[in-house]
C-alpha cells in the first residue's frame, strides 16, 4: 500500500504573513499538508536557478530564471520534514515565441504548412530543453518528485472541439507535418499526402464537413465517414501520440538515471477524462511503465465534445464521472511491470469536500489541494475540505 499524500499547489505569487515557513505551518495545521508542489516552470517564467552546462544540446538555451523559489521552499520544507515536488508546466503560445530566441523553429507545422502555436514533441531542440531542465533540477535540488504538466489535446481532438463550436476551419489546424514527423511517418509507411488530403476534406470550409454541419447533419456521421475513407488520419493521430509519449518516456528515464528515488508523474487535465478519443489513444496501463504517479484534475463534464460524439447530456455525464475510477483501475497492470514496485499512485486535485469524496470513492492514493485553497483568506474552505480527508481516513 503506497504512502498516502496530502499535497498543495503553492501559489506562484503572494505568500501570507510570516513568509514561507509560516505558510507551511498553516497548511499543515489547517489541511494536514505533507507535500508542497512548487511550480518551477510556467507562463510567468522559471522559478529555479538554471545551470547553463546542462543546456548544450538545445538551441533554446536555459530558461530565463526569475528568482529561486524552489530553493526557498526546499529550505523551509526540510526544517519541517515536508516533501517538495517540482511542478513543470508546458509553456507555449505567442508570448513564449516573443520571449525565447529560436522558439519559432521548434513549432509544429500544420496541415497547410504553416507554423502552429505549440512546439513539436519530436523536435530535438524542444525535446532536449525538457530533458535538460529535468537533469538540471534533479542534480541540483533535493526534490522528492517532479510533476510534468504536458497535457495537450491531440490534433483530432482539437478538430472535434472546433466542429462542436461550429467553426472547424477557423479554430483548427491539425499538426504536426514538420520534417521530423514526416520522416517518422515515412519510416512507418504512413502516406503523408493521404493524411494531408483527409484532414483538408475535414477542414475545407466549402467541403463536405462544413456543408453537412450547416445543413443540420450530425457532425459525428460526417466525421466518421471521412475517417473511414482516410484511415491515414487515424494513423497520423497515433503518430502524434507516439511523439508526445516518447518525450515522457525519455523524461522518466532521464530522472531515474540520475536520481532513482525521485518520483516522476504527469498531470492529467479534465480534457483526458472527458475525451473518449484521448483515452482510447493513451491507455494508462501503457503509461504505467514510465509513471510513478498521476495527478488527476477533478473530473467534470466537458460540454464541448458532447455534440460531436453524439452523446446525450446523461451519457456524457456518466462517461466523465467514471473517468477517475477508470484512471485508478487503468493504472494497475494485469502483469507486474519489470523493475517496478507496484502500480503508480493516483492523486486527485481537490477544491471542495465533494471532490474529496469523488477521489476517495475512486480509490485515489492521495489528494492535492488546488491553488485556490492556498491563500490565507481561504483557511475556512481548506479546513472544510481537510475534514473530509481526515474523516475518510485518507491521512494516516
Ligand atoms: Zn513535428
Amino acid at each position: 500500500m503506497p504512502r498516502t499524500l496530502v499535497g498543495i499547489h503553492a501559489p506562484r505569487v503572494e505568500i501570507g504573513k510570516g513568509g514561507l515557513g509560516a505558510t507551511l505551518d498553516r497548511w499543515r495545521e489547517d489541511g494536514g499538508v505533507d507535500t508542497v508542489f512548487v511550480t518551477t516552470w510556467s507562463t510567468v517564467g522559471y522559478a529555479a536557478t538554471p545551470h547553463s552546462r546542462y543546456y548544450a544540446n538545445t538551441l533554446l538555451g536555459p530558461p530565463v530564471g526569475r528568482g529561486d523559489a524552489l530553493q526557498q521552499w526546499l529550505r523551509e520544507a526540510a526544517v519541517r520534514e515536508m516533501a517538495v515536488y517540482s511542478a513543470l508546466s508546458e509553456t507555449t503560445g505567442p508570448d513564449q515565441a516573443r520571449r525565447v530566441p529560436g522558439w519559432v523553429n521548434v513549432l509544429e507545422v500544420d496541415v497547410f504548412g504553416r507554423r502552429g502555436d505549440d512546439p513539436c514533441f519530436r523536435n530535438p531542440d524542444y525535446r532536449n530543453l525538457w530533458l535538460s531542465i529535468a537533469e538540471d533540477q534533479v542534480k541540483n535540488y533535493p526534490v522528492a518528485g517532479i510533476c510534468f504538466a504536458l497535457d495537450r489535446a491531440t490534433p483530432l481532438t482539437h478538430f472535434l472541439s472546433a466542429v462542436a463550436v461550429g467553426d472547424p476551419a477557423r479554430h483548427c489546424t491539425p499538426s504536426c507535418f514538420c520534417p521530423f514527423c514526416q520522416a517518422q511517418a515515412d519510416r512507418q509507411g504512413i502516406d503523408v499526402d493521404r493524411a494531408r488530403e483527409g484532414y483538408r476534406q475535414l477542414l475545407d470550409p466549402a467541403g463536405p464537413t462544413a456543408a453537412a454541419v450547416a445543413g443540420g447533419e450530425n457532425p459525428a456521421v460526417v466525421v466518421f465517414r471521412i475517417l473511414l475513407r482516410f484511415p491515414e488520419i487515424a494513423a497520423w493521430e497515433q503518430l502524434w501520440m507516439q511523439g508526445y509519449l516518447g518525450l515522457q518516456q525519455q523524461l522518466f528515464g532521464t530522472v531515474k538515471a540520475v536520481a532513482p528515488q525521485v518520483s516522476v508523474g504527469w498531470l492529467l487535465s479534465e480534457q483526458y477524462a472527458s475525451s473518449p478519443l484521448r483515452r482510447a489513444l493513451d491507455p494508462l496501463v501503457e503509461r504505467s511503465r514510465f509513471t510513478d504517479f498521476l495527478c488527476h484534475a477533478t473530473v467534470r463534464r466537458n460540454p464541448v465534445t458532447r455534440p460531436v460524439l453524439g452523446l446525450t447530456a446523461r451519457t456524457a455525464d456518466a462517461f466523465a464521472s467514471d473517468a477517475l475510477g477508470a484512471t485508478v483501475a487503468g493504472l494497475s497492470p494485469a502483469e507486474p511491470q519489470e523493475g517496478r514496485g507496484g502500480p503508480p499512485w493516483t492523486y486527485v486535485h481537490v477544491g471542495s469536500p465533494a471532490d474529496v469524496e469523488l477521489a476517495q470513492a475512486a480509490g485515489a492514493d492521495g489528494v492535492v489541494y488546488t491553488e485556490e485553497l492556498a491563500p490565507s483568506e481561504a483557511r475556512t474552505q481548506m479546513k472544510a475540505v481537510s475534514k473530509t480527508v481526515r474523516r475518510r481516513g485518507d491521512k494516516p
